[in-house]
């Protein structure tokens, strides 16, 4: 059987799409005429904030994004939408507005505003029983995939997993990328452990067992615009750096991530590091896995000045480096695609902790 793939329906694209956004909302206003914007709090008082096309009766919720998104958390500002709202009362949308973590904290509310119980419950493949609420992502940072994936990733009380589910997929993207000016300049490290994220997706699926020719062609190109990105330093490196989001993306939709992901999630589980930094760290030691990927990776650190960050497992205890073999080896289909079927016979735990206590 063939993936049946559910891909976002509209998507605008260009400098200021933005400018847009009121418009494409006004129609969607038929309900209770409430419209929902997740802002990642790092805008309050800026520019972007201040662009936002709130009507009277709209609500902003600034969201910190310090620690990724928690099940707890998501539970906690879909209550606070609701009373917002009042008894029986639904928005007409959800806005998410900022990074990977903003995208998936405004896609797990329009899910959780009409499926009933705590997301806990949701983590998982085709949990959701119940179409979201008409969602929109506008992504501010680029690198995840967040804005095309079928899943919001959260952490919950026993396990890091998104909500997965073709409800989850935005209803409309806004890909401006004017909203990416400025990023490499002011916080040069996560544009590129953010943009190193859409890397080792390319990486991952092109190298996979899994990879076909939809994912191929999606990657590939992707990998293109990556270098433009992070070995030329184009002029046009926030159009590039969008698109190449969001086609690793729609690779990966189609066929899988490797074993840097699997690592890292484990390396993130114990050290609650971020989803683009643990890749990083993970993927410098995986030479034997992607020969050219990891060479090339290191050509684009060198190029940015970044230095990878290096000795945190050192102080692990014996029982925290076990979780962390645990949680990669966990991680069944992201091995089975880097190493085939047989992966079990060619991965031992020694070897994954060889290469943790390498970290
Ligand atoms: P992020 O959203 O966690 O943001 C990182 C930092 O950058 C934050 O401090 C944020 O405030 C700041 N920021 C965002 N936009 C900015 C801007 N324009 N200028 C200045 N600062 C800005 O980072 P991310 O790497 O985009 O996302 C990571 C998250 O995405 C993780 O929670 C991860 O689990 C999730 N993720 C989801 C998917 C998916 O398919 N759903 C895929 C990969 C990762
Ligand atoms: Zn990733």
């Amino acid at each position: 059987m063939y993936r049946n793939l559910k891909v976002v329906p509209r998507v605008v694209f260009g400098r200021g799409a933005l400018n847009q956004l009121d418009a494409i909302l006004e129609p969607k206003r038929t309900g209770t005429g409430i419209m929902v914007f997740v802002l990642d709090a790092f805008f309050t008082g800026k520019a972007l904030e201040k662009r936002l096309p709130l009507r009277d009766g709209d609500l902003l919720l600034r969201v910190n994004v310090d620690h990724e998104p928690k099940t707890t958390g998501i539970d906690a500002l879909t209550e606070e939408v609701r009373q917002f709202c009042g008894k029986d009362r639904l928005p007409d949308g959800v806005i998410g507005i900022g990074g990977g973590s903003i995208l998936d904290t405004a896609k797990a509310i329009s899910l959780m505003l009409t499926n009933p119980g705590p997301s806990h419950e949701y983590q998982g493949w085709d949990l959701i029983k119940f179409p979201a609420v008409y969602h929109v992502g506008i992504p501010t940072l680029a690198g995840t995939g967040a804005e095309v994936s079928r899943t919001a990733v959260l952490t919950g009380p026993v396990r890091k997993l998104g909500l997965n589910s073709d409800y989850t997929v935005y209803d409309q993207v806004v890909l401006d990328p004017d909203l990416l000016a400025g990023v490499r300049e002011s916080i040069p490290e996560q544009w590129f452990w953010t943009g190193m994220d859409c890397y080792i997706h390319n990486v991952e699926a092109l190298g996979g067992t899994f990879v076909n020719e939809y994912a191929r062609a999606f990657g590939e190109q992707s990998q293109v615009l990556c270098r433009e990105v992070f070995l030329d330093h184009h002029e046009e490196s926030d159009e590039k750096l969008m698109m190449a989001s969001y086609f690793g993306g729609m690779s990966i939709a189609y066929s899988q991530v490797g074993a840097c992901h699997a690592l890292s999630y484990g390396l993130s589980y114990v050290l609650g590091l971020h989803h683009g930094i643990a890749n990083s760290i993970v993927f410098d030691y995986l030479e034997d896995f992607y020969p050219e990927g990891v060479k090339e990776f290191r050509a684009m650190a060198a190029r940015n000045g970044i230095e990878i960050p290096r000795k945190l497992t050192a102080g692990l205890t014996e029982a925290q480096m076990e979780k962390m073999i645990d949680v990669s080896m966990g991680m069944v289909p992201l091995w089975e695609n880097c190493l085939g079927k047989e992966w079990k016979d060619k991965l031992s735990r020694e070897q994954v902790r060889a290469l943790f206590e390498k970290m």
